[in-house]
């Protein structure tokens, strides 16, 4: 464990470049056998499995006392029905570590996923494939990985292969990218392939009018109220025409300056969002000087387990219109 989570940064980025690739891999193979329905009705694919798998087992060899929470468990990979599905498991978690590997290290790797707690003084948090349904649509997802000490987002990786990674404002599907945040040390954008630890530094924009900001929010109507989100948008003068994606791209958008808002907006009052949904993202805004707070404009809150269960909604910015933004919420919402 080191003071400045160097090392800590370089296999988290090598462990979300592998699962990446994987990612990419089975993306372009995609058929429609590979893809169950969890009990929560998300489509998961073979790549979330693999990608997970990749992520902890890389995690286990440099870290191997800290806890990882990521979303998959393998209680379906492990039915009878499913060999096949375990199988392309397999076969795609050898694509990631470059060698053959057998199905109970696979499915031993993604358990050790599904042993954190969120308790813990230090863990990892991992989305293996953040935003599936624009995996499935081939549109934007994300690998997000991050680091929490203490109850502290210290280190964040957001690997996004399907983002631009020229950023023009109008052009966001491209080649990808990744974006590393580390506490103190600023967000950098980083290519996806290759070893490189150094890139290109990540800013969010200047705006502090909100009129002139764009936003941006979930494609999945369900994930955020997108009713609201645009009588929110009037009242502030912002530009009307929201940015549509999937996943965690919406924070590296934010991030390189590319939008000023993103808003999520519940849709149920009973719903807590997941960590694992935002801790990578959200020190990618904050590093890269942004803020991000819940719709009461509350920090969020990363100690009490699996899901942000003293929060609701999201409000990430370039900062300066925070406090703007979470009044003009707090009055849409009553
Ligand atoms: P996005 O791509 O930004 O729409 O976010 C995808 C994430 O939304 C998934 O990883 C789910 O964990 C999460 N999600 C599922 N149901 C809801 C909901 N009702 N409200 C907010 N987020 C949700
Ligand atoms: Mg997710």
């Amino acid at each position: 464990m080191s003071q400045n989570w160097s090392q800590e940064k370089s296999a988290a980025v090598a462990a979300v470049r592998e699962a990446a690739k994987v990612c990419r891999r089975v993306q372009q193979q995609l058929v429609s056998e590979q893809t169950l329905v969890k009990k929560d009705k998300s489509p998961v694919t073979v790549a979330d499995f693999a990608s997970q798998a990749v992520v902890c087992d890389r995690l286990a060899r440099a870290f191997p006392k800290d806890a990882v929470v990521g979303e998959e468990g393998t209680g379906d990979l492990r039915e009878p029905g499913q060999a096949a599905l375990l199988k392309a498991v397999v076969e795609n978690a050898g694509v990631g570590w470059g060698r053959a590997v057998n199905a109970d290290e696979v499915l031993a790797a993604i358990d050790r996923g599904g042993a954190g707690t969120g308790k813990e003084e230090r863990y990892w948090t991992l989305d293996p494939i953040d935003g599936t349904k624009g995996f499935l649509r081939k549109e934007q997802y994300a690998v997000a990985l991050a680091l929490i000490e203490r109850g502290q987002v210290v280190l964040g990786v957001l690997g996004c292969p399907n983002l631009n990674p020229d950023g023009g404002p109008d052009g966001y599907a491209g080649g990808g990218l990744l974006v590393v945040a580390v506490r103190g040390q600023g967000a950098q954008v980083l290519s996806l392939e290759g070893d490189a630890l150094v890139g290109k530094p990540a800013h969010v924009d200047a705006i502090a009018d909100p009129r002139g900001a764009r936003f941006c929010e979930s494609v999945e109507s369900g994930h955020s109220d997108q009713d609201l989100s645009a009588k929110i948008v009037a009242a502030l003068g912002a530009r009307a025409e929201p940015i549509r994606m999937d996943s965690q791209a919406k924070y590296a958008v934010v991030g390189q300056g590319q939008a000023s808002i993103y808003l999520r907006l519940p849709t149920r009052a009973d719903y807590r969002e997941c960590i694992w949904d935002h801790a990578a993202g959200m020190i990618v805004v904050e590093e890269a000087g942004g803020r991000v707070t819940d719709v009461d404009g509350k920090p969020l809150a990363y100690a009490h387990g699996r899901k942000l269960d003293g929060n609701r909604g999201i409000i990430a910015t370039s900062g300066l219109i925070h406090d703007a933004v979470v009044k003009a919420v707090g009055a849409a919402l009553g």
